[in-house]
């Protein structure tokens, strides 16, 4: 039988209902549990152009989260096709060990421009040093990985720290592989893991809506607009840190944030003020700061209020980290690609005679592949035109009076947005923020009645995520709201 199938596979009409039959029987799905998998029937996706993703059966789908938060500019943007089509009549893929290309040489020179505005001011007296080079990986978790490697080495040769160790966030996402797994703080993905990961400390993140710290009642408001506290979480950063000092006579090699907004831990922004305030900490204690903008890089995390247009989240709050971490929308959603930038310190770091051996021992196969590359250095010219710009203020814009509407639901506890991001809390009650047990469902419920209504995102948890590509127009965002607000009537009721 299986014989018979891939005999098939070669055949000239294999029909769109056979690759879902294919695909249930030999592909295995990430974050999936295959036996709901393999019972019923997927969507095939064939084809895509802006924000509009088409089955097999020419079903239309809005691409409300963006395909997994990668895509930028809408799909089947010709810049970027032509990009890849160019680069590919020249050369797919050369090694960078050893040699140079022209693409990743380029994308090399405008994301360290892009990554030092001039607007960034460098104040105090912890300096900010600028970031200046740039490591090639292909995917969020490998460029965390480069980042790890190298605060750890930083730090044991400059620092002789003996063990350096990490902060990260409560509830923390930095990706699957085993040194991103470590950094990472979400029990249901990583609790299997244990006894492979390395240790690291993790420290309260300011999660406004569920703050024990916040004295506020419940409002139809973005919880960090009405919160009643004192800085309870800024408090718990500092403390931690003179706790690693007192405790283990060291300081942390690096605090690991993401900067603005935590993503997969559920779309918990940061109050104002506090990636600064957690960055001058990690400063005055000599540690590295890691700022992971795999999500929220390349406009997707600008503040609305600030009116600065922003490519990074960090700049938003005038932090220059000392490691970037960038992946999902670096070639705008097209190819697996990732980057991690340094600054100077840590690159001298590594310099030496040949005989030194303080070499940086570490390179994927398809580092600074030129594909990747001439897809990302496309998509950084059309996020840096007025055109683009705009865009992305225009559907900030649209999403926040959009998703006004949704706070008349009583199974809506808290609607945060950042920027072109935004997460919508399901919750039995709101007067109560009672959180839905994650067996019910919740999300899981609203996004499949969503999809149903020809609208794809998938949630986090009780976490409904919207973050279509900055082409979706205000129709468009209308129509995802609107899908959201039914679903949540068909599932829940409708407003009590
Ligand atoms: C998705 C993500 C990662 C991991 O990236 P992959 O490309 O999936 O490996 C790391 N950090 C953040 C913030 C992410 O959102």
């Amino acid at each position: 039988m299986q014989n018979q199938r891939l005999e098939r596979l070669n055949g000239p009409t294999l029909s769109m209902q056979t690759i879902g039959q294919l695909d249930q029987q030999f592909v295995w799905h990430p974050f999936t549990q295959m036996r709901e998998w393999m019972q019923r029937e997927p969507i095939v996706i064939t084809r895509a152009e802006g924000a509009t993703l088409e089955d097999s059966r020419g079903r239309k789908y809005l691409d409300a989260n963006s395909s997994i938060w990668t895509n930028l500019h809408g799909h089947n943007r010709p810049e970027i096709n032509e990009a890849i089509s160019a680069q590919l009549h020249k050369v797919a893929h050369s090694s960078t060990l050893g040699l140079a290309n022209e693409p990743a040489t380029m994308l090399g020179a405008e994301l360290i421009r892009a990554a030092n505005p001039s607007s960034l001011s460098v104040p105090g007296t912890n300096p900010q040093p600028a970031l200046s080079r740039v490591f090639y990986s292909d995917d969020g978790s490998t460029a965390i990985e480069v980042a790890l490697k190298l605060a750890y080495e930083f730090s044991r040769r400059t620092r002789q720290l003996k063990r350096p160790k990490f902060l990260s966030l409560q509830g923390a996402y930095h990706g699957d592989t085993i040194g991103a797994v470590s950094l990472g703080h979400i029990h249901l993905f990583h609790r299997y893991y244990h006894g492979l990961l390395f240790r690291t400390d993790t420290v309260m993140t300011p999660y406004c809506y569920r703050c024990p710290f916040n004295r506020a009642q419940p409002e139809r408001a973005d919880a960090r607009a009405y919160r009643k506290c004192n800085w309870e979480c800024v408090d718990k950063v500092a403390q931690q840190f003179e706790r690693r000092r007192r405790v283990a006579q060291d300081d942390y090699a690096a605090l690991v944030v993401e900067p603005l907004i935590q993503g997969a831990a559920g779309m918990i922004p940061q109050p104002a003020g506090w990636l600064r305030k957690v960055a001058e900490i990690a400063r005055a204690h000599q540690s590295l700061l890691i700022s992971d903008e795999v999500l929220t890089g390349f406009g997707r995390a600008r503040q609305p209020s600030t009116g600065q247009p922003h490519l990074f989240a960090s700049h938003a709050e005038d932090v220059q980290p000392d490691l970037m971490t960038l992946a999902k929308g670096l070639t705008g959603g097209y190819l697996p690609m990732a980057a991690t930038l340094a600054s100077q310190p840590i690159f001298d770091a590594f310099l030496g005679d040949y005989a030194d051996f303080r070499t940086f021992f570490h390179g994927h196969s398809y580092n600074g592949n030129q594909l990747g590359t001439a897809a990302a250095l496309a998509s950084l010219r059309i996020l840096e035109t007025p055109e683009s710009i705009l865009q992305r203020a225009n559907l900030a814009a649209g999403l926040e009076t959009f998703t006004r509407e949704l706070w008349q639901s009583s199974y809506i506890g808290d609607i945060r947005q950042v920027g072109t991001i935004v997460g919508i809390e399901l919750v039995k009650n709101w007067p109560t923020r009672t959180p839905f047990e994650l067996k019910e469902r919740a999300g899981i419920r609203v996004c499949e009645a969503m999809a149903r209504r020809g609208v794809l995102t998938r949630p986090i948890g009780n976490v409904v995520v919207l973050m279509p590509p900055y082409c979706t127009t205000p129709e468009q965002v209308r129509t995802i709201v609107e899908s959201l607000k039914e679903s949540v009537c068909e599932i829940f009721g409708p407003p009590v």
